[in-house]
């Protein structure tokens, strides 16, 4: 199974759904941080688009490092430097190893728990995490159950839904939002929507 055959179209369909929520986005990052949030997603994207020929089809952990370190280092703001936290350890935790689910699994949680150390976060903090927990959380129990990928889609779909939805009623302690306090509740996090995007579009590529 190899997921970096289908970059170009994965980077494509993300590209598509960012746009088609841009303002809400931008809403979404303007009421609870600075705005920029779309902005520094479409500088990434851009970035990929131009490098896409470079990443290895048959080496996923080499492209989700060429990934990681363009998002790393193109795209601004706390977001940047997350999501390529995300694919770095991805790239890290996944090399030489086959991409079962199993392993998939354990290789997405030690991405994750990258990302909190990065961020010093955790859920429950109205971020990306948010989704990003319960995807992990997902996996794991999926591959605990011998399901293979195919079997994953519309449940991933529903498990980022929740996770964004989770944001809600949350106070923000991380990030610009933090700085709101209680005028934080009520709105969902911007990161985490473009992370749910951004797997709705993964998920429509590879299913
Ligand atoms: P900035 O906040 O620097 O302007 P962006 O607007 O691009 O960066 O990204 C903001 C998003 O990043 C937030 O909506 C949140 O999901 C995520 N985020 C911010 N700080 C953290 C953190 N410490 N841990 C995890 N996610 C975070
Ligand atoms: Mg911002
Ligand atoms: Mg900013």
């Amino acid at each position: 199974f190899y997921p970096t055959v289908y970059l170009p179209a994965i980077i494509e369909a993300i590209e598509q759904s960012i746009n088609a929520h841009a303002d809400e986005i931008t809403l979404l990052d303007q009421t609870l941080g600075d705005g920029d949030h779309v902005s520094n997603l479409q500088r990434g994207i851009a970035a990929l688009k131009a490098h896409s020929s470079e990443y290895p089809p048959l080496d996923w952990s080499g492209a989700w490092q060429k990934i990681g370190m363009t998002l790393m280092t193109q795209v601004g703001g706390a977001s940047g430097s997350l999501l390529g936290t995300l694919f770095i350890a991805l790239a890290k935790a996944g090399r030489g190893q086959e991409l079962d689910l199993a392993q998939f699994a354990r290789i997405f949680e030690q991405a994750v728990i990258a990302v909190k150390q990065r961020g010093k976060s955790d859920v429950g903090e109205k971020t990306m995490l948010d989704v990003l927990v319960p995807i992990s959380d997902y996996l794991k129990e999926a591959a605990a159950q011998s399901k293979d990928f195919t079997q994953l889609w519309p449940e991933l779909v529903a498990v980022a839904e929740q996770g964004v939805e989770s944001t809600r009623t949350m106070r923000a302690t991380k990030g610009r939002a933090s700085y709101l306090g209680e005028r934080s509740l009520g709105h969902i996090d911007a990161g985490a929507k473009t992370t749910q995007l951004i797997i709705n579009a993964i998920v429509r590529i590879l299913s």
